[in-house]
């Protein structure tokens, strides 16, 4: 026997010894999974294939079919046939609604013990699944949806412990919560075979396509160049990735564990250097956000993830510990300065709060946030502790990075931190600047990226900085980058819930909430307030004409018109499909009535150049406007006198404006 047939065998041996049933007779995901599971790896799949599957299992039928007739697809008739969903909706999204339905059943219908949470699990699966093939697509790999189920699939060994071992995962979890061995390592010794090999023995049995399997198995270690998965290394490096950006955002597998390593050659596979991750996670929390939407429930919330985040943090850190010399150090420090960054998704909040903490348990006299401008290349004091700090001292902090001496720079370029003082002599200049004799700089990194410097000084006593608390200073720093990494990204995501996402415009729910407000103004200012319907004309034949593509591109046009031809004291938004909203104040009927006519008039003459791309389609629209009126007791009112000042304007042969 070959090595690897070998290591094969001894696996399933393992695995039939620690499961309750034989493998192949585990219901762990219904049979028309696994087939889809094939289906995936199938170049002659078809839209038939894929539909007749989804039509044999009937919570899935249901589920796209409500997607399909959902409002965001603002379809007129009601879909009632498979086949047409996955047209309409697209294969692969199908596959992939179709792969996380039968997941889903299966993982959070089952009764497991407390220890193991699946919502928690199967939101981390979600997550490997869609940031892996965000990172396939971003390389460009031939198939990123082979990539989404490999992720998906990727701890498929840990549900077949829990749900069909002799001793289940949950038992695995009470007995290693204190250990600090490493997960993989204890698993073996717990069951007799880690997760990924568990998985492995489990898609072999399954006949899982062998892609598939080979990065289940590797998903953790990535294959010597002997091994026959060695031409896998690529998407394994891309789940390994995946799988360890998810714990360091505090989406692990299980609450309390090790978190993975990233494979020290991953990166030889990966490019890691060139992904823009802010992009692609802000794409994966959309994907997260619509299934949410899908099943509609909730994963757990964001204090138990941010808890998931410290706790990974402080193992990694412990860890760090263990393995380098320049060890980041955890213990002295009080819990509070760690997990303070954490308290707050707000940047504004998280600043200050983190240096009043460091304040408080290493005594500076001084603190101060330089952020780094990286277009001026230069240094801006942002905030302070105390924060009384006199205005004009604090424009010495304001420099140019190529002003800073040779010592400074490169413990920036190396990521150090550095106590600063009149031991070299190429400090003088800033000491002298700075009007101190001593003082400490750390990097603050977040995403990987140098964004600020923590200042400290002990100006006024003049008490000579220790060695032992900048060390312990650097941990809390590096929870601050963690900390200052999500609040952008929730910034990101609020930013999204109140835009529409084609085109950038507000969003219904803000104009909804815009009126509400507009409606408590008073009454001479309500006076002078218009609201506008934009509807474009025959936008269903141009959509079929033209391929909803097409479609889009022109909402898009539509909308940067409107932002160009606005006032910034006026409103607009999307108010649904192929309708705009514009509140205008300060106004009266005629200059309603000129807004609404430079718009009009702007959209028919981009139509008329774009009209070969187009194919001769006409470009117009038809505005509704109503002028407030005291008789309107809600902004409702005012929105149907709009909405049927509109209709009159189509009735009265499209491209032109009506007013009530
Ligand atoms: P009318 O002149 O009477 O307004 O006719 P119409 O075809 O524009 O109006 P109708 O309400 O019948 O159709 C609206 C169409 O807008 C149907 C729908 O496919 C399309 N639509 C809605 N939202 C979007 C979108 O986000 N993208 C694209 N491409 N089309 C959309
Ligand atoms: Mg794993
Ligand atoms: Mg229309």
């Amino acid at each position: 026997m070959t090595d690897i047939a070998h290591q094969i065998s001894a696996i399933n041996q393992a695995a039939d010894a620690i499961l309750k049933h034989k493998v192949n007779s585990l219901q762990v995901i219904p049979a028309v999974a696994i087939k889809l599971l094939r289906l995936t790896q199938d170049e002659n799949t078809n839209i038939a294939d894929l539909s007749l599957l989804i039509e044999t299992e009937p919570a899935l039928t249901a589920k796209v079919l409500r997607n399909v007739n959902s409002a965001a697809f603002a379809l007129r008739n009601k879909i009632t046939s498979i086949k047409r969903a996955v047209n309409i909706l697209g294969f692969s999204a199908v596959r992939q609604l179709a792969l996380n339905q039968l997941f889903y059943n299966k993982l959070i219908d089952h009764k497991a013990k407390q220890q193991f949470d699946q919502l928690f699990f199967w939101q981390h699966c979600l997550f490997v699944a869609s940031l892996s093939r965000a990172i396939a697509s971003a390389f460009q790999h031939p198939d990123p949806d082979l990539i989404y189920t490999a992720g998906l699939m990727h701890d498929i060994g840990k549900i077949v412990l829990e749900t069909h071992g002799k001793v289940s995962y949950s038992d695995f979890i009470l007995a290693c919560k204190n250990d600090e061995q490493p997960t993989l390592l204890g698993e073996h010794d717990f069951f007799g075979l880690n997760h990924a090999e568990m998985g492995y023995a489990f898609c072999q049995q399954w006949d899982i396509p062998e892609q598939i399997s080979a990065i289940v198995y590797c998903h953790h270690e990535l294959p010597d160049n002997n091994s026959p998965f060695a031409i896998y290394k690529r998407d394994i490096a891309i789940v390994n990735f995946a799988n360890y950006i998810a714990w360091m955002q505090g989406i692990g597998s299980i609450a309390f564990n090790n978190p993975p390593e990233l494979h020290s050659e991953t990166s030889k596979y990966l490019a890691i250097e060139k992904l823009d991750l802010e992009t692609l996670l802000s794409h994966v929390d959309q994907e997260m956000q619509y299934t949410r939407e899908f099943y509609g429930i909730q994963f757990p919330n964001i204090n138990r993830l941010r808890a998931a985040l410290v706790q990974t943090t402080l193992l990694l850190s412990a860890h760090n510990k263990r393995n380098s010399k320049s060890a980041m150090r955890t213990d002295n420090i009080s819990i509070t300065s760690l997990t303070t960054p954490h308290k707050s998704l707000i940047s504004n909040e998280i600043v200050p709060w983190t240096l009043a903490v460091i304040q408080k348990d290493f005594a500076f006299e001084r603190l101060l946030m330089l952020d780094i401008n990286p277009k001026q290349r230069s240094l801006a004091a942002t905030y302070t502790w105390p924060e009384a700090i006199d205005k004009n001292s604090l424009q010495a902090f304001n420099i140019k990075l190529d002003e800073l001496p040779s010592t400074i720079l490169s413990s920036l370029r190396e990521r150090n931190a550095a106590i600063i003082n009149v031991n070299n002599n190429k400090n003088t200049s800033i000491l002298k600047q700075f009007g101190v004799q001593e003082f400490l700089i750390i990097p603050v990194l977040s995403l990987n990226r140098l964004v600020a410097i923590l200042y400290a000084d002990k100006h006024k006593t003049k008490t000579p900085i220790a060695e032992h608390c900048v060390n312990q200073i650097i941990p809390i720093i590096h929870e601050l980058g963690v900390a200052l990494a999500n609040a952008k990204r929730f910034e990101l995501e609020k930013k999204r819930a109140e835009l529409d996402s084609l085109t950038g415009l507000l969003n219904k729910r803000m104009v909804t909430d815009f009126l509400t407000q507009t409606f408590e103004l008073k009454p001479e200012q309500l006076n002078t307030v218009a609201v506008g319907f934009i509807d474009i004309d025959y936008f269903k034949k141009f959509n079929d004409t033209c391929g909803h593509q097409a479609g889009d591109d022109v909402l898009k046009i539509v909308a940067q018109i409107m932002r160009t031809l606005t006032r910034p004291s006026d409103f607009i938004g999307r108010y649904g499909g192929e309708e705009f909203v514009f509140i205008l104040r300060n106004t009266d009927k005629q200059g309603a009535f000129s807004y609404a006519e430079r718009i009009r008039q702007e959209i028919e003459r981009k139509g008329i150049i774009l009209s070969q791309r187009f194919q001769g389609h006409a470009l117009t629209v038809s505005i509704g406007v109503s002028l407030y009126r005291p008789d309107f007791s809600t902004y409702q009112e005012m929105i149907e006198v709009a909405d049927s000042a509109m209709y009159s304007a189509k009735n009265d042969g499209r491209n032109c404006i009506k007013i009530k």
